[in-house]
């Protein structure tokens, strides 16, 4: 990964696994995040079974304990005879805020505070704390709250950046000019005209005819992949439907404000293209290499991986 990580300085290795897993009990209600060390006791006391469903927040979906690479040699999996079925993760969920953050708890410090870490961020590859979490809690967020906004805000900063470069700057100069030159007012705006019509079809393809990302996103170090492989630039098609969401007057301020709450960072024009915006590589980097330093000061050896990478988060329907 980074020059930072490659140096190879002496540091506590980071397991990722020993902090952020969620535990789906058999009526369905989701808990967590929990430590590997809370699922050890719960197993041991009985509260869940090894077929027990439980997912890393780094993993999409949910498996038995028993299935978990990362779980099974670590924990006292007693070998079952019959299977058991159901839990008793109710009582065992403690009621004060307090007592679940203990649960969550590993020995890894947040990459940003002085605070132990409860979950892992699959983008900047940091542990953090609840002061780090996205809201609201009841969902399961792949990223910090950091990367989810800088994601968000950069999406945005792009849309502004597009609107600017392909509408509004040509306009402007348009008017200076024609008004310079002493152009009728009537001829002016027949000029306009012209322009935003011209501007409708580039902002449509800006990001297909760029190769996945337009003047504003290249800026901003984004790219549009398609959910297909979650590497391949969006189609000149793709392209057109997860602009028409912006056409409907009201839906389209909704449609750029919901990325933000989604934990697979989507618009709905997103949903019916079916495709993701990602970072571009060197942006990514960047924001690992930030985390990698940050790790190191605290002398915790940073990751290089999580598991799930951003494109195979991208594949996720
Ligand atoms: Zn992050
Ligand atoms: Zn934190």
């Amino acid at each position: 990964m980074s020059q930072v990580v490659a140096q190879g300085v002496e540091g506590v290795e980071m397991d990722p696994y020993d902090i952020g897993w969620y535990v789906e009990s058999a009526d369905e209600e989701t808990y967590g995040p929990v430590s590997r060390d809370t699922l050890g006791r719960w197993l041991e006391e009985k509260a869940i079974t090894p077929n027990t469903l439980v997912n890393h927040c780094t993993q999409p979906e949910a498996r038995p304990i028993a299935d978990q690479a990362a779980l099974k040699d670590r924990l006292p999996i007693e070998q079952q005879t019959k299977p058991v079925v159901g839990d008793r993760l109710e009582e065992a969920w403690p009621r004060k805020t307090r007592d679940r953050l203990a649960l969550a708890e590993g020995s890894l410090p947040c990459a940003r505070h002085k605070k132990p870490a409860t979950l892992v961020c699959v983008r900047c590859l940091a542990p953090y704390c609840g002061k780090c979490r996205m809201k609201p809690f009841k969902k399961q967020f792949f990223l910090c709250r950091r990367c989810q906004a800088s994601v968000f805000n950069r999406r945005f900063g792009a849309l502004m950046l597009d609107s600017l470069l392909l509408v509004y700057a040509p306009m402007i100069l348009t008017v200076v000019v024609l008004s310079f030159l002493g152009v009728e007012p009537t001829s002016v705006q027949l000029a306009m005209n012209i322009i935003s019509l011209a501007a409708l079809p580039l902002l449509f393809f800006r990001d297909s005819l760029f190769g996945g990302a337009g003047p504003g996103k290249r800026i901003m170090g984004l790219r549009v992949v398609q959910t297909a492989d979650g590497h391949m630039p969006l189609t000149h098609i793709q392209g057109v439907v997860r602009w028409l969401s912006q056409f409907i007057p009201f839906f389209n301020l909704y449609d750029a404000a919901v990325p933000y709450r989604d934990p697979l960072l989507r618009r709905i024009g997103d949903r019916w293209a079916k495709t993701r915006v990602l970072d571009a590589p060197r942006k990514l980097e960047e924001a690992r290499e930030k985390v990698a330093r940050l790790l190191l000061k605290k002398g915790v050896q940073p990751l290089r991986e999580v598991g799930l990478t951003m494109e195979e988060l991208a594949r996720i329907a």
